[in-house]
């Protein structure tokens, strides 16, 4: 986009763009796309050019068109039976334009010269100065460098002297205008008009000068005795004003950049004894074993600039070519990130394991090991997609600066030139899906750690040592954080009813049932239930009686005839409430898993979750699981299954054990 943005200022580009990367890196397809998007653009309504066609008419018609006319079929007869289509029917509509029925004949700029160029040189001022306004628009095209052509440049060969020798004919400046058309310039890679592409086994052509039989003799009836004005162009002239591109600098496109060189060294070429200007967006692509070719010739290095293409370091885009080549559905199969880690550790092996950049920010990267590998990999690609992980120390945060991150991003132009090319991890991502993926399973890490594990085998360094188990503890913690989460959440709502539930139960006897008259529970009011509330208040049993007095006391005394009755608040706006409220989610969020992680019943009930068997549960634990699985789905984009398989994860493996100590 830099580029894009420096032609703008209309500065003589006279340069070669050669877009350079390593195998497999996708720059055929980013140049492909590029020319598709550019031809579309440039024919439609928005980025429409114009070209110069001259309409002549005959002093008397040469020779009869109409035998013209047969000529041209039997030749398009030809050159179709020959299997050049595409140049057969080129050559029928070419023709067909060149004459019209009423004698006139029209001749298009070889070069796709734009029309204005056939003003004058020196009278273009005059005539844009009188043509507009003085408005912010002239002032903009007179003192713009992306306007400075319209001043500057000039017409092709041809144009320049057909103009003069239609003004020996006429003497009138006024008249040759006349015969000056504007028609789109139409953009057709197929048929090599303003982009072409050429690969290196494409054949040079047999004819370097190409020109036009009937148009010249045209020419020649109506400028007899004057000096001939030829027709003649070359292969460039078609692409002038447009792109021209050698996909693979080998073979026969090695001549061609050769080829290049010179014409934009010296900016104009001989075509037979006529100049030639070139002025074309020039484009290659180069494999980094090619570049010798460039060393071999110093003079090229002015003339060329590199654009780089290296490997997918982009998370995001890394899943977005798999989805673009295996479907959208592919999601589907995975646990929620296991398909980014796919990705990440395909990126992994084309970083490399040096980053001043990083090492500078974080200093000893030890600190992480519970979350980052030891070379910082997993948090540089976190940095390239643009997000900060929550592990992250507040110092580090702050210390991440505009110019810190500018200067991580700068040093990862070095990154993407080794590893697992786009082709390889297409093949290997084809593999291993078809391996995992099934109906039953969700794709987790242990499917990921195995299929690594064993490529690992035969290309050991193909990735840094350790680098799957640290992919594999940054997972964990943040399934972790998810799970968490989720229950977290749930608890917000639910501790709140369980609390005006507390408050309403204690003062009734045990054994009771009521119906609470501000959550319209039904309470069955027993130890169970008091003591259910009571763990999450940290109240040891000992103090149980006690503390269920003192609720009442309070209830009775402050919170139900002061503030609620006299003041008029809600249950959920006095101070006994508050109290309660922030002791409970203070240990929450502290340690939210671990009374039910502690409750052999909840583990076992997550595993049935979904299953008959889960009814079997406790009322309060088929609670607080299908709750949590709800926000899974809801919060964490799980699927129904896949929430089950996560916490199921968590539980099985002691995950919340792993990261016991406190965070941050
Ligand atoms: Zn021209």
């Amino acid at each position: 986009m830099r580029h894009v943005d420096s032609f703008k200022t209309g500065v003589k580009q006279n340069k070669i763009y050669i877009f350079d990367g390593p195998h497999g890196s996708g720059k055929s397809t980013f140049l492909n796309n590029l020319l598709r998007k550019f031809e579309e653009y440039a024919n439609s309504p928005e980025g429409v050019s114009y070209e110069v066609v001259w309409r002549l008419k005959h002093d008397h018609l040469v020779g009869g068109v109409h035998s013209l006319n047969s000529l041209t079929d039997k030749l398009a007869w030809v050159l179709e039976n020959d299997g050049q289509r595409e140049l057969a029917s080129e050559f029928k509509c070419a023709c067909k334009d060149h004459v019209t029925a009423d004698g006139y004949f029209d001749i298009p700029c070889p070069s796709h010269d734009n029309p204005l160029l056939l003003i004058p040189k020196e009278m273009r001022r005059q005539f844009f100065d009188d043509l507009f306004e003085n408005d912010e628009f002239k002032w903009h095209l007179f003192t713009e460098k992306k306007y400075e052509w319209l001043f500057q440049d000039e017409p092709c060969t041809f144009c320049v002297s057909l103009y003069q020798e239609l003004i020996k004919k006429y003497h009138d400046p006024l008249k040759v205008m006349d015969y000056v058309f504007a028609r789109p310039y139409v953009f057709n890679r197929r048929l090599g008009q303003g982009v072409s592409v050429f690969n290196p086994g494409d054949k040079p052509l047999r004819h370097t000068v190409l020109s036009n039989e009937v148009i010249q003799k045209n020419l020649d009836a109506l400028l007899p005795g004057s000096k001939r004005v030829s027709y003649l162009y070359s292969r460039y002239a078609k692409t002038n004003n447009g792109i021209y591109a050698l996909m693979d600098i080998k073979s026969h496109n090695t001549e061609r950049l050769m080829e290049l060189h010179n014409i934009i060294s010296d900016g104009v070429h001989k075509v037979e004894d006529i100049e030639e200007n070139v002025n074309s967006l020039l484009f290659a692509l180069m494999n980094p074993e090619d570049k010798k070719l460039l060393d071999d010739m110093h003079a090229f290095a002015d003339r060329v600039e590199f654009i780089n293409i290296p490997y997918v370091l982009d998370l995001q885009t890394e899943v977005d070519i798999y989805r673009e080549n295996f479907g959208k559905h592919i999601d589907e199969s995975f646990l929620p990130r296991v398909l980014h880690n796919f990705a990440r550790i395909i990126i992994a092996t084309r970083l490399r394991t040096q980053s001043e950049a990083m090492e500078e920010w974080i200093g000893g990267p030890e600190k992480y090991a519970l979350y980052c590998d030891k070379h910082l990999q997993l948090l540089k690609m976190e940095i390239f997609t643009g997000h900060i992980p929550e592990w992250l120390s507040e110092e580090d945060v702050s210390n991440f600066t505009a110019k810190r991150r500018q200067k991580i991003v700068a040093e990862s132009e070095k990154d993407g030139w080794k590893g697992l090319s786009g082709r390889d991890s297409i093949k290997m991502f084809n593999e291993f899906y078809s391996t995992y993926v099934r109906d039953d399973k969700l794709i987790d890490m242990s499917m990921l750690g195995k299929y690594f594990r064993e490529f690992c085998k035969n290309d050991r360094d193909i990735l840094p040592m350790g680098f799957l188990d640290s992919l594999l503890r940054m997972y964990n913690y943040t399934v972790l954080q998810e799970v968490k989460e989720s229950l977290y959440y749930y608890n917000e709502e639910q501790i709140s009813k369980d609390i005006i539930n507390y408050i309403f139960a204690v003062n009734f006897e045990i054994g009771a049932v009521e119906l609470c008259e501000f959550t319209s529970d039904r309470l069955e009011i027993t130890d169970e239930f008091f003591e259910h509330i009571e763990l999450r208040l940290q109240v040891e049993p000992a103090d149980a009686v006690a503390f269920r007095n003192s609720v009442q006391k309070t209830y009775t005394t402050i919170a139900l005839p002061q503030e609620m009755l006299r003041d008029g608040l809600l249950i959920t706006e006095t101070s006994l409430y508050a109290h309660l409220y922030e002791k409970c989610i203070h240990n929450l969020k502290e340690k939210v898993l671990e009374p039910f992680l502690k409750n052999e019943n909840f583990r076992r009930a997550v595993k049935v979750f979904n299953r008959e068997e889960f009814k079997t549960y406790d009322r309060k634990i088929q609670n607080d699981i299908t709750y949590m699985m709800e926000n899974l789905q809801k919060k964490h984009n799980y699927s129904r299954q896949g929430a089950k398989e996560i916490c199921t994860y968590v539980v099985d493996n002691n995950i919340a054990e792993n990261f016991a100590l406190p965070v941050k």
